[in-house]
């Protein structure tokens, strides 16, 4: 198993909030929520960026349980915001995939 923070939350290594699980997924609330609902949803199998994803059922997969997560919050209609960052200059700081889905509250801009 690498070295990774993510790796050791879907082990129970280390603690997280979850929100969802499956035999391929795990969601959980972001330990510095930039919104009333900030979930990591993320693939039980390591995979480090969206650059090495290589499957396009790993994308989907991911959105669609943010979309199902969204909606059991009741920010389907309001709204929300899914995002990847990859590699640095987009802001990737944990370099195991993760898809964000944030809401809760209005989202401006890219931030
Ligand atoms: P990135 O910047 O890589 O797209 O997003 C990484 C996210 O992981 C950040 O929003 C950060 O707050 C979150 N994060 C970092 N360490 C932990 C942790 O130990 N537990 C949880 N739940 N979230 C974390
Ligand atoms: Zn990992």
């Amino acid at each position: 198993m690498p070295d990774c923070l993510f790796c050791k939350i879907v082990e129970r290594q280390l603690p997280s909030d979850v929100v969802y699980e499956d035999d391929d997924v795990l969601a959980f609330n972001d330990i510095h929520p930039q919104a009333p609902t900030h979930v990591l949803i993320i693939p039980k199998r390591h995979v480090a960026t969206v650059n090495d994803v290589t499957d396009a059922a790993t994308f989907s997969t991911l959105v669609v349980r943010a979309r199902e997560i969204a909606a059991k919050r009741g920010i389907a209609t309001s709204g929300y915001r899914v995002l990847f960052n990859c590699n640095p200059d987009g802001g990737q700081t944990v370099f195991h995939l993760h898809l964000h889905l944030l809401g809760g509250r209005p989202l401006r801009g890219l931030g």
